[in-house]
């Protein structure tokens, strides 16, 4: 009997005991290990041209392909504000830019606002941020940061983190990788993570890793349909800017050797580029990798020398060579998304974990004869968006709605079960990936581009705004243009309709859209 009355005794502390530990790992009624990790991987102009998973021809990707695979693939996602700084700072905070205060690369993140990962730090999360910040101000909000220097360097890049900065041997992709798994490793595992993985690549001057060198080499790339237009039916602003592959300089881009040239051709940039030859990004390799990046580039350079290539065929040669770097250097950001994949899936993680793969914003690959991005037309304005989380998000979903980068910060509050801020201007896209459509959602976006005339590439201030079917802009500051155009019938933005008699009534609508939908993100009043 009173061996019974213990052991019943027994039964009921141990119940006890674990009803506390249970509450004692809960917080806003879910326990942490229900609530999602996160991890937010994006690279730095990577087009959705240069993804298969969204039909590119020109390069395989099947790694960033297995997100959209077992999860969903976004079609119109899209950037508010297409350059590296201000789309990070509306990344963090949900808001646009003129909110933000990130308007152009010049302006330093105010640290100070509110962000997610502030958000989801103090509701329990451990909040990390590895690889490319570019905001200036020191990173806040998260646990752990290690970030590279600016726009970072390829090579054997600095790593600076709270305790000091560090150059650290090897190639950058793989460096920042290799930093998120030890960081991932060394967390606290009672807690769910919510990790910011960016990749410097693949950013402008695309130098692929060296066992990347020649794996496009003699591949002919297909010209873009619309890489010889005069702009003709444009307004002044796409004539004026500096962004044309004709523009790109033999030295710093193409990696040709200084005495192989007669004399530089290019301008693609500003001034400032002139003195940036390809010594200047060389002298962050060691002897070895500096041996291997002569060997394959000093053959580019002779042959080019013995080609003499002139007018149209240097053009379209240059073309060649900017497909065959940008494509290397994205070979690496898939193998590492490869890479992180697998250390999910070895460590159990997978099922829930929610995973993301972006870029800050588009690219142009030839189309319009440019390279780089800032306009509102549909290469730059969009962004590649594929999700996954097994445990909520169907495998192989398609999703035609339009979002915003605005919306990545709702969106992890939200399955983080955190009622979203009331000041974000974003919108959770939970919903959509669950396959169902809110009823409230957008019809169109807003665009504002800041950064003229200072700055590179001199593409001129526009704001504008862009619906299922059609897309109008106003360029402004020292011009005063307009461009319409519809989408439907022309895809590539080719023909502007602004004055076309058949779109006066469309245009009166979208100018009459356009003035509300400032006065609604607050840009007008
Ligand atoms: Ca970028």
């Amino acid at each position: 009997m009173r061996s019974k009355i213990i052991s019943l005794f027994s039964i009921i502390s141990i119940g006890l005991l674990l009803v506390v530990y249970f509450n004692s790992i809960k917080k806003n009624g879910i326990s942490f290990t229900e609530r999602p990790n996160i991890l937010f991987i994006m690279s730095d102009d990577h087009a959705e041209g240069a993804i298969s998973a969204y039909g590119s021809e020109l390069i395989h990707t099947p790694n960033i392909d297995r997100i959209a695979k077992e999860g969903i693939i976004f079609n119109n996602s899209f950037v508010t504000n297409s350059i590296c700084a201000p789309s990070r700072a509306v990344l963090l905070t949900g808001k646009y830019s003129h909110i933000n205060g990130v308007l152009d690369n010049g302006q330093v993140f105010d640290g100070g606002q509110e962000t997610f990962p502030k958000i989801l730090q103090s509701a329990g999360y451990e909040t990390a941020m590895i690889g490319k910040w570019h905001l200036k101000s020191e990173p806040t909000g998260f646990n752990y940061w290690k970030i590279l220097q600016g726009q970072g360097e390829y090579y054997n890049p600095l790593i600076i983190d709270n305790a000091g900065e560090r150059n650290v041997e090897g190639y950058v992709t793989d460096i920042i990788t290799d930093l998120a798994i030890e960081t991932l490793e060394n967390r606290d595992k009672d807690k769910p993570f919510a990790m910011l993985l960016h990749h410097k690549a693949p950013h402008r001057n695309w130098m692929p890793n060296l066992k990347y060198l020649g794996a496009f080499k003699g591949k002919k790339f297909p010209l873009p349909e619309t890489f010889y237009d005069d702009y003709s039916t444009r307004s002044l602003a796409a004539k004026e800017s500096d962004m044309r592959i004709d523009d790109m300089f033999l030295t710093w881009d193409m990696k040709l050797k200084p005495g192989d040239i007669d004399q530089e051709t290019g301008s693609g940039g500003s001034g400032q580029v002139s003195g940036m030859i390809r010594d200047s990004y060389r002298e962050w390799m060691n002897d070895e990798q500096r041996k291997i990046w002569e060997t394959y580039y000093d053959s580019i350079s002779a042959d080019f020398r013995n080609t003499n290539l002139s007018g149209k065929a240097l053009l379209e040669w240059k073309f060649q060579r900017y497909m065959e770097d940008y494509l290397g250097v994205i070979l690496s950001v898939d193998e590492n998304i490869g890479r992180i994949l697998e250390y999910l899936d070895q460590e159990g993680l997978t099922e829930n974990t929610i995973v993301i793969y972006t870029s800050d914003q588009g690219f142009y690959l030839g189309e319009h004869g440019w390279f780089d991005k800032r306009f509102m037309y549909e290469e730059s304005l969009s962004m590649p968006l594929l999700m996954r989380y097994p445990k909520e998000i169907k495998a192989g979903q398609i999703s035609d709605d339009i979002v915003l980068n605005l919306d990545f910060a709702p969106t992890f509050l939200d399955y983080a079960d955190i009622s979203t801020s009331n000041d974000m201007q974003g919108q959770s896209l939970r919903l959509i990936t669950k396959g169902k459509q809110p009823l409230d959602w957008r019809k169109s976006m807003y665009y504002h581009y800041y950064e003229y005339p200072q700055g590179w590439h001199f593409v001129k201030r526009h704001y504008g705004i862009r619906t299922d079917r059609y897309k109008l802009i106003h360029f402004y500051n020292d011009i005063n243009d307009w461009e319409l155009f519809d989408l439907k019938l022309d895809p590539t933005e080719m023909e502007n309709r602004f004055n076309d008699p058949a779109y006066q009534e469309i245009k009166s609508q979208l100018i009459l859209q356009l003035d509300s939908i400032r006065v609604a993100v607050g840009e007008s009043h």
